[in-house]
This record gives C-alpha cells, sequence and structure tokens, in this order.
C-alpha cells in the first residue's frame, strides 16, 4: 500500500520511523515527493483543505487525531472515501486524567485556595465526600466512557448523556434533549467530551448552565465551540458555577485580549488534555490498515450523517 503522510502540524520524524517499523510491506511518502496518483492511504493531521479530494485512488483516510471535525468541516473533503478515527490509549488514558486532575481540583478546593494564597487568606473550606457529588459527563464515547470508570472509583456519582441511549456499568445514562435537562438538574460538574457537531455546539450555554447544581464547575476538554464563553463568565461572576476549566477555544491560541486570561475563575490549559502519543497511536494505526489490508470491516468509522 502507498501510504501518504499528511500534516501541517505533526512532525513525520515523529511518526514515520515507528510507522515503517510497524508496516514493513508498505511504503511511506511525505508532501516533499508522492505521486497523488499513486496514494491508497492518506493519514492526517490538520492536512490542507483540498489536498485529500485531489488523490483519485485513496480509499481510506486514517486520522491522527480522536475529532475528526476540522476535516468534516473541509467541503472537499471526499466523503466516499472511509474515514477512521485514532482511538489511541495513550490519549484515552491522557484524558482521564485530565479529567480527574480537574474534577479533584475542584472537589478539594483547591482552586479556591490558590486564590487565598494570593490574598495571603487562612479559609478552610468545607468538606464533601465524593459521593456527594454527582459528575454528568457529557459525551459517553471512548473518552467520556473511560473518564466514568476512573470517576467511579473514586466514589463519585456519575450520569453520562449521549445521543443514543446507552448502558455503562454504574453510570446512569440520560440521551436526548430532554435526557441533557434531567442530567444537568442533578449535576455538580460537567465534563464535555462531545465531538463538535451542529446539534454539540454551545451546549454549554446560559440556559443549560443555569440548570445545573450551584457552586460546581465545568471542565470543556472537547472543543471549543460546546462553551459559550460570555455565559460562562456569567455564571461564574454570578456564583452559578465556582470554576471553569477550559482547554480548548474557539479560537486557538486563545488571543491576548480573551477576558478568559485573568478571569480568577478560569484555569486554562493550552488543549493539551491528551496529546496524540505516537508510541501508543502507531499501534492502533498499523492494526487498522492490517484490517483494511484483509478487506476486513475497520472499527471507528466516522459516520458522515451524524458528523462524529
Ligand atoms: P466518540 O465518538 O467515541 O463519542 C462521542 C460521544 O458523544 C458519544 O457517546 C455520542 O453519543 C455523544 N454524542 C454525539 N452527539 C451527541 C448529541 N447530539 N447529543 C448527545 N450526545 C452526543 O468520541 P471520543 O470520546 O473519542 O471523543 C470525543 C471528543 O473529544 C472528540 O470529538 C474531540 O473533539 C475531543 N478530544 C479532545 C482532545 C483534547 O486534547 N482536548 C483530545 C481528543 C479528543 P452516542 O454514544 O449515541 O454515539
Amino acid at each position: 500500500l502507498n501510504i501518504l503522510f499528511l500534516s501541517q502540524i505533526e512532525p513525520p520524524e515523529r511518526w514515520l520511523p515507528g510507522l515503517r517499523a510497524a508496516l514493513p510491506a508498505d511504503r511511506f511518502f511525505t508532501l516533499d515527493a508522492y505521486d497523488p496518483a499513486q496514494i491508497d492511504i492518506a493519514l492526517v493531521a490538520c492536512p490542507k483543505p483540498g489536498i485529500l479530494g485531489a488523490l483519485p485512488r485513496l480509499q481510506l483516510v486514517q486520522s491522527m487525531f480522536m475529532g475528526v471535525d476540522p476535516l468534516l468541516a473541509d467541503a472537499r473533503f471526499p466523503r466516499t472515501v472511509m474515514l477512521a478515527r485514532l482511538i489511541d490509549t495513550g490519549m484515552v488514558n491522557a484524558m482521564g486524567e485530565t479529567a480527574i486532575a480537574h474534577i479533584l481540583d475542584w472537589h478539594r478546593h483547591h482552586y479556591a485556595y490558590r486564590q487565598d494564597k494570593l490574598a495571603r487568606r487562612w479559609n478552610r473550606l468545607g468538606q464533601h465526600l465524593p459521593s456527594d457529588r454527582m459528575i454528568g459527563i457529557l459525551g459517553m464515547g471512548e473518552l467520556g466512557t473511560s473518564v466514568s470508570q476512573r470517576l467511579l472509583a473514586l466514589g463519585f456519582g456519575v450520569c453520562g448523556w449521549s445521543r443514543r441511549p446507552r448502558q455503562v456499568p454504574g453510570v446512569q445514562g440520560f440521551h436526548g434533549d430532554a435526557g441533557l435537562q434531567a442530567l444537568l438538574a442533578q449535576s455538580d460538574a460537567l465534563v464535555c467530551l462531545l465531538p463538535l457537531t451542529a446539534q454539540t455546539r454551545g451546549v454549554m450555554n446560559a440556559a443549560n448552565l443555569a440548570r445545573m447544581k450551584p457552586g460546581g464547575c465545568i471542565i470543556n476538554l472537547a472543543r471549543g465551540a460546546h462553551a459559550v464563553v460570555p455565559d460562562v463568565l456569567a455564571a461564574l461572576d454570578s456564583g452559578r458555577l465556582a470554576h471553569a476549566y477550559l482547554d480548548v477555544f474557539e479560537v486557538e491560541p486563545l488571543p491576548q485580549d480573551s477576558p478568559l486570561w485573568a478571569h480568577p475563575g478560569v484555569t486554562i490549559t493550552p488543549h493539551a488534555a491528551a496529546i496524540t502519543e505516537p508510541r501508543t497511536a502507531i499501534q492502533r494505526i498499523a492494526a487498522n490498515i492490517e484490517l483494511f489490508r484483509a478487506g476486513k470491516p475497520l472499527p471507528n468509522l466516522v459516520d458522515f450523517g451524524a458528523g462524529y
């Protein structure tokens, strides 16, 4: 198979030695030297818009990221070609660590103690048990499900929201619009792990934040456009939300003039909740390509109709 490595941000030298070792029978090309007519598979991370449509023999696009919304936003993306998401155990574990770090920061009031330290204020806050807290997870896919199991292991209550009904052990499941309202009404904290689609854009808005239990937090680890920033800031200012942990933003890097930078109620991380990890991702990519070579069905293909 002829495989084109297409990325404007992932350096080929970080990936190609491992890929060549895992798939010794195949030929890898980079943008420096390739024949568009010969490419069977494209490995992509933020490719130049339009470039995939110019590969006439292309049969499979394998994403090097778990989220594919930027690919689907390109109107010239060839929708007759299979698009496989990357499900990388290294990334799934990293996302679990990030979610737990933020949940514990909020649960143990560390976000408040950081402010107290700046003010030289000794102010011990009340203790909650994890079982006092209900964590609502928006998006119960690969990432949301994994995070739910880590939270349950720590003793937190967990409820989860998906598009279709979904049973996950220990998690109270909700789906659809009515399900979202029911989940919000009992959630102290929200962890967003949704794909960005027309239906999920702006889900953390004023009306939905107002339905959460007061004094909670939101943790957006999915896409910036899931949170309506002025609504989040208003909820923080009114005390409705205690804290917002934001990893993703509509414009990245977050512009210097964003009010989020200076707000004491906001923790910012630079889209670093889970970073693609070649050491674990390459095995999964190679396994997918072997399935493709054998003509077997591929897991984690994107449903173009659903948008994820
Ligand atoms: P999956 O596709 O495995 O899961 C998506 C989940 O969201 C599913 O449970 C799905 O429901 C649910 N969902 C989709 N649309 C709706 C809707 N309209 N209403 C309710 N639920 C909905 O995705 P992953 O878990 O692998 O990844 C989630 C997202 O995380 C990615 O799309 C990406 O944007 C983001 N991400 C962020 C990273 C970071 O560093 N910050 C790193 C990696 C990913 P159903 O179960 O019914 O299909």
